[in-house]
């Protein structure tokens, strides 16, 4: 059996599957603000309760926003601040007792849809999430790319490629930086594009179901949108040519992403011709813990747990 946790802003979700990948278990809880101690012992508490109804233990992932420091050890970059430069793994391990794996969320959203989701069998595969915020994991014949810096993939925070005058310099990130791709393709870019062409706020799905009724500056919005879109993942395409690109995250569901980005992505790819495929996530919120689960890809029930 394999636990995957997919620690979230605002809620913990854990998943437990069989070694086809049935779930076996789910449960949600929400996410204790601000209180470190509390979400260690709330995912502990998950474990051991998934566990103890099922009457046996299971290998444990956890995906959370942001990633380990390979020199330190500790939990940086993620908007969660109060996991940052804190030592979550080593916590976890003392706390359940056994060996625990970690990984970005967008990792595990990737690994998950190359595993038994949208891109099952393709190699390159590059996730890309749209939400809150936008990450990306890469998976090469069916592994996670970690990188030396344990950072590949995190594509939200390169600069938005071939920047127009009206991008620049960009909207501030929490990073530091200014002009993240993030900052342009997250769900709250989305909103503040049209409220700065309507003085209007609307959400991602209400904006989607405005150009639907023909809005024209929801259509307006969600054009320069998709343009924005195929310009990163263009970026992402001329260094590792994935055969399949797969988003998530809320903005995945804007159904006419499908047909509009690969049609402006054949501007800045440099080839004659662009097959790659870009699709929605098969299993859509529950990829990220799923990921989690998968990232023992050896089953755990049948030979321990490292
Ligand atoms: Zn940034």
């Amino acid at each position: 059996m394999r636990i995957g946790i997919d620690l979230g802003g605002t809620k913990i979700e854990a998943v437990a599957l069989d070694p086809a990948g049935s779930v076996l278990q789910r449960r949600r809880v929400a996410t204790p603000l601000g209180d470190y101690r509390a979400t260690i012992e709330t995912i502990a508490s998950l474990v051991d309760s998934i566990e103890g109804e099922l009457g046996t233990q299971g290998s444990i992932g956890v995906g959370t926003p942001g990633s380990l420091s390979k020199r330190t050890g500790v939990l940086r970059n993620s908007n969660s601040t109060v996991l940052n430069g804190k030592s979550i793994g080593e916590d976890l391990i003392r706390r359940l007792g056994r060996p625990v794996r970690i990984a970005n969320d967008a990792d595990c959203f990737a690994l998950s849809e190359a595993r038994d989701g949208a891109a099952a069998g393709a190699s390159p595969v590059f996730g890309v999430i749209l939400g809150t915020g936008v990450g990306g994991g890469l998976v090469v014949g069916g592994a996670l790319v970690e990188g030396r810096n344990a950072i590949a993939g995190e594509w939200g925070h390169n600069p938005l490629p071939w920047p127009r005058l009206d991008d620049l310099p960009g909207p501030p990130c929490y990073c530091g930086k200014r002009g993240c791709i993030e900052t342009f393709l997250c769900g709250p870019g989305l909103s503040r594009a049209f409220e700065q062409r309507t003085g209007r706020f609307c959400d991602a799905a209400e904006i989607a179901a405005l150009a639907g009724r023909d809005d024209a500056a929801a259509l307006a919005t969600l054009s320069e949108y998709e343009e924005r879109l195929a310009r990163g993942l263009a970026h992402v395409v001329n260094i590792v040519d994935p055969e399949v690109i797969v988003l998530g995250g809320g903005l995945s569901n804007v159904e006419r992403l499908y047909t509009h980005v690969p049609r402006f992505m054949r501007r800045y790819v440099f080839s004659d011709e662009v097959d790659t495929k870009i699709v929605p996530a098969k299993h859509g919120d529950s990829s990220g813990v799923r990921g989690a689960a998968w990232l023992w890809p050896e089953d755990a029930s049948s030979g321990g747990t490292r």
